[in-house]
């Protein structure tokens, strides 16, 4: 019996084979993915888990693929989509939980409506609560890691697991979540505060998102700052705003951003990290480190 067969017998949602990663990512690049499941609830996730475990096939977890590269030659294996179905928001004696598909800037939002506050920098990040805690997305001062309760997750093996905040430990872009299993709810600590201050906050924050940072496709910011000074900056000053392969340019109005002109490949977006880093390698000595999660095979 092939994959298909197999897998597809015990899944509602599906599978479809060669999935462009292009339509999955928001650089709009990326191959085919082997296969590209979506499932449609715990249970199925967990048979994906068993059967990826059962037969050593490489399983990548894909939330909103706003931090990915995915190399033009696609990925091997199984790649799971945390989507729609882990889209909701639960409130429980006294506590706000959420399923790890839920859009940041939609968590961040219901939150504020039902009065609570500290969700605000979350506001146009555009990632999933999933991809979020992965990668301790942050902004303006805040950052996702220090608003968690718990996580619910389910293991490499197919177990449910549930991980309290003592288990976890965040860092700069960050987390110790990284390889352990697939993240399904999150249990957020929130304050309770004023939602109409905390909704005006975000509407400013979406503003200043706007002009500060360019409108096409990317991936956010591609290189982690140093610790006294933003990548950005240091890109600029070693004269790489404009900088250009192919389709892919470093942005002129943010240089920490590397944008697809159109039609732009994996291939064009991957010479120009490495040649930003080397650029600022010969002017400063700098070995800059990619934020983004570079995933995938090249062509
Ligand atoms: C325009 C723009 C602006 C951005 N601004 C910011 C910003 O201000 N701050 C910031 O921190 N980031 C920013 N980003 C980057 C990105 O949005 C964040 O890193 C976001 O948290 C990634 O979430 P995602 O769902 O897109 O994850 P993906 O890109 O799909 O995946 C990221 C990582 O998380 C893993 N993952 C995803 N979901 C799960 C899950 N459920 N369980 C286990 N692993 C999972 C993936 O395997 C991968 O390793 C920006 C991106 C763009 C395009």
């Amino acid at each position: 019996m092939s994959i298909e067969q197999e897998l597809g017998r015990k899944l509602k949602s599906g599978i479809r084979k060669d999935e462009p990663m292009s339509m999955h990512t928001s650089w709009l690049v990326g191959g085919p993915a082997d296969y590209y499941l979506c499932p449609a609830d715990i249970s199925e996730l967990v048979e994906i888990v068993r059967f990826s475990a059962k037969y050593k096939l490489p399983l990548y977890v894909l939330g909103n693929g706003t931090n990915l590269l995915v190399l033009d030659g696609g990925i091997r294996g199984l790649v799971v989509n945390i989507g729609e179905p882990f889209c909701y928001i639960n409130h429980t004696d006294g506590g706000f939980a959420a399923g790890a598909g839920t859009p940041m800037t939609y968590l961040a939002a219901s939150a504020a409506r039902e009065g609570l506050v500290g969700l605000e920098f979350a506001a146009g990040i555009p990632g999933s609560l999933g991809g979020a805690i992965i990668m301790n997305a942050g902004a303006f001062g805040g950052f996702i890691g220090e608003k968690i309760g718990s996580v619910k997750l389910v293991s490499g093996s197919g177990d449910l697991l549930n991980l309290k905040r003592a288990d976890l430990i965040f860092g700069y872009r960050t987390s110790n979540l990284v390889g352990i299993g697939v993240i399904v709810e999150v249990k957020l600590e929130l304050k309770k505060g004023d939602p109409e201050e905390s909704l005006k906050r975000m509407e400013h924050l979406m503003v200043e998102r706007r002009d500060r940072h360019p409108n096409l496709p990317s991936a956010g910011s591609v290189f982690r700052n140093l610790p006294d000074q933003p990548a950005g900056r240091i890109i600029e000053s070693a004269g790489g705003k404009g900088l250009r392969i192919g389709k892919a340019e470093v942005s002129t109005q943010h240089a920490n951003f590397i944008v697809n002109t159109g039609g732009a490949s994996a291939a064009d977006i991957l010479a120009l990290i490495n040649a930003v880093r080397q650029l600022v390698r010969d002017k400063y000595n700098i070995d800059l480190e990619p934020e983004v999660k570079i995933v995938g095979e090249e062509r």
